[in-house]
């Protein structure tokens, strides 16, 4: 029996709806990830919180985690950076405490917009969300642009889910700075983008084909698996479910679906049923017509088998 987890050499998980939803933990979620004997990277667009902030939070939950298995939006904005700006360089810093943290660590001097008309341009801006940013802070990151600083955003998720409601996630305020001058940021560093995925392959020191990256939803974590060129499994206990699966265009096609986390620990082809198993029952089902009330059936069947204990 070779296991899931045990066809690569490590695995890139994304943590709201995989590892958590809210204030808990999801279930079989924390002893999934502790029992795995490769390396487990985790990868979040959200650019706010450090990678000390998040250790500590899956800390909490009972995950074991350091700093340094966390890749945050914001670290592979400054990441890309370092191929393009000089280090040491001025980078204006729009967001929470992650974006500034993430800039000093990649060598570079984290500037706040500050309303000064005489200060330098500095030489990029990276634009995450951050709870306290302003149209102040995004008229500063404007101005900046406009005077030909690289614009990289950590990320473009429209929304930001709340307690109370959907809240304008980092890709409505870039998009706020872009309507002011009249184009897209250069580069986006968070999922479905690459760079995010392949800095957490680097950090790994292994090629994207010997990495496994785990997500929740089909738009974001999959879509950006498959563009940097990772395998991925969607597990059904966030954002997308299996219907999500069905109607999924090519781009956003998951290489295994699964239940949740346990199955990183089983044979996908062994077992009655198998993931295989799921995985072919959902090709059916995308190949019937969409009208067809039948085609999820034979899908939700065996999903439910595979869902007990
Ligand atoms: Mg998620």
């Amino acid at each position: 029996m070779t296991s899931l987890a045990e066809r690569y050499e490590a695995v890139v998980c994304d943590l709201d709806g995989v590892v958590y939803r809210g204030p808990s933990a999801v279930r079989h979620a924390v002893e999934a990830l502790d029992a795995l004997s490769i390396p487990v990277v985790y990868a979040t667009n959200n650019a706010s919180r450090t990678p000390a902030e998040v250790a500590a939070h899956l800390g909490a939950l009972g995950v074991t985690c350091t700093a340094e298995q966390v890749v945050t939006s914001s670290d592979a904005a400054a990441w890309l950076l370092t191929d393009e700006v000089a280090p040491g360089a001025e980078v204006l810093a729009v967001g929470g405490a992650g974006v500034a943290v993430a800039l000093e660590a990649a060598g570079f001097v984290p500037v706040r917009a500050d309303g000064a008309a005489e200060r330098a341009v500095p030489a990029a801006v990276v634009q995450g969300y951050g709870p306290a940013v302003s149209a102040a802070d995004l008229a500063e990151a404007a101005y900046a642009v406009e005077a030909g600083a690289r614009w990289v955003a950590t990320n473009t998720d429209a929304t930001l889910p709340t307690d109370r409601g959907v809240a304008p996630g980092n890709g409505s305020l870039v998009a706020a700075v872009a309507r002011a001058v009249g184009h897209d940021p250069a580069v986006v560093a968070g999922k479905p983008h690459p760079p995010l995925y392949l800095l957490a392959a680097a950090r790994l020191d292994l090629d994207v084909s010997r990495v496994l990256a785990v997500g929740d939803r089909l738009d974001t974590d999959i879509e950006g698996a498959r563009r940097a060129g990772m395998d991925s499994l969607l597990v059904l206990t966030g954002v997308d479910d299996l219907e999500a699966a069905v109607g999924a265009p090519t781009e956003q096609r998951p290489t295994f679906i699964a239940p949740d986390l346990r199955w990183l620990h089983r044979d996908p082809d062994a077992g009655e049923p198998s993931l295989t198993a799921l995985g072919t029952a959902v090709e059916r089902a995308r190949d019937a017509p969409p009208d067809e009330d039948s085609r999820l059936v034979e899908a939700y069947s065996l999903l439910s088998g595979l869902s007990g204990e």
